[in-house]
């Protein structure tokens, strides 16, 4: 091959690749707010609270917070100080959705009462969000766990339209909890190097993750679909969530709404997924075309994170 050739080749090759990371986008869902942590104290969630929105700020992240509403009661009273803190996220421009009241699986408890559970559930966040004359419009599942039938599912399906929301699926799975776990026991021994290894052992696991995640999605669609992140209103997010934001702008990634994301056509695919898991949507897609789309090397926790979290398995 003639230089000439060869040079042009490489210019286009590399353009490509280019063009395929200026398209890149992630959605950023943050659950289980106000805070979720072993320290449960208002001050402790006062700070996460504080530094989590400090991180989305700096790297201007259009973020969407799913809200447990039983969190903002000290016993059978509204505790202001706690609403306190989703009013930080209104303050930050940020939407909040519905993340049911008490955090039970669909999977689990009666369809009826999981139903009243998401109605318990919003009445604070739509009053929160009323006053910015804005409406609730997402729901995320507890656990991603989204029903054991295909009749549960029509019918939690028919109640979410008739109430105005839309289901907030995840393509980017991990296990950011069980990172979170092991630093708040690190924290809790007043042990800084152990801290400081579960943190820094966090970020290279969501990149594999998200490589892997990327992948998944090239081998299903042929393409990089718009990524949408799970992770949480946790303790190591609110260290840990300013390298994460750099990690995706080093790889090319511009961080959209919600909204943005869903409006990726792969989103439009039905979810038939009946099994017990709370798993991705890219997994659930490629199951439906056989598994054999799975692809098989998902990335792990490391064994000392997992250990030192008291968590059984991911
Ligand atoms: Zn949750």
């Amino acid at each position: 091959m003639s230089f000439i050739l060869r040079s042009i080749l490489l210019i286009t090759l590399c353009s490509f690749s280019v063009a395929a990371q200026i398209g890149r986008r992630v959605a950023i869902t943050i659950d289980d707010l106000p805070v979720v942590s072993t320290r449960n104290d208002l001050e402790n969630r006062r700070e996460i609270t504080r530094k989590l929105l400090e991180h989305i700020k700096k790297a201007r992240i259009p973020a969407i917070g799913f809200v447990n509403e039983n969190k903002l009661y000290a016993g059978d009273q509204r505790a202001e100080p706690q609403v306190d803190l989703l009013r930080m996220w209104l303050d930050a421009a940020l939407e909040l959705g519905n993340h049911t009241y008490s955090h039970r699986s669909l999977n689990r408890i009666d369809i009826n009462d999981f139903q009243a559970d998401v109605l318990k559930g919003e009445a604070i966040t739509r009053e929160l969000l009323l006053k910015r004359g804005k409406k609730i419009r997402y729901f995320r599942h507890p656990f991603l766990q989204t029903g054991r039938s295909l009749e549960v599912k029509a019918q939690f399906s028919a109640f979410l339209e008739k109430n105005g929301y839309t289901i907030a699926p995840i393509t980017f799975d991990n296990a950011d909890y069980i990172f979170s776990r092991a630093y708040d026991i690190a924290f809790d021994r007043g042990d800084k190097k152990l801290m400081k290894e579960v943190g820094e052992a966090y970020v290279p696991y969501m990149e594999s993750k998200l490589d892997y995640w990327e992948r998944q999605s090239k081998s299903l669609f042929g393409r990089e679909m718009s990524q949408t992140l799970l992770i949480h209103a946790n303790f190591i997010n609110s260290d840990y969530l300013d390298d994460l934001a750099k990690m995706f702008k080093r790889r090319g990634y511009r961080f959209v709404s919600l909204e943005t994301a869903l409006k990726d056509e792969a989103y439009r695919l039905p979810d038939t997924y009946i099994g017990p898991a709370g798993i991705s949507w890219l997994h659930r897609w490629a199951r439906e075309k056989g598994r054999e789309y799975v692809l098989p090397d998902e990335p792990k926790v490391p064994d000392f994170v997992l250990k030192l979290s008291g968590f059984e398995s991911e």
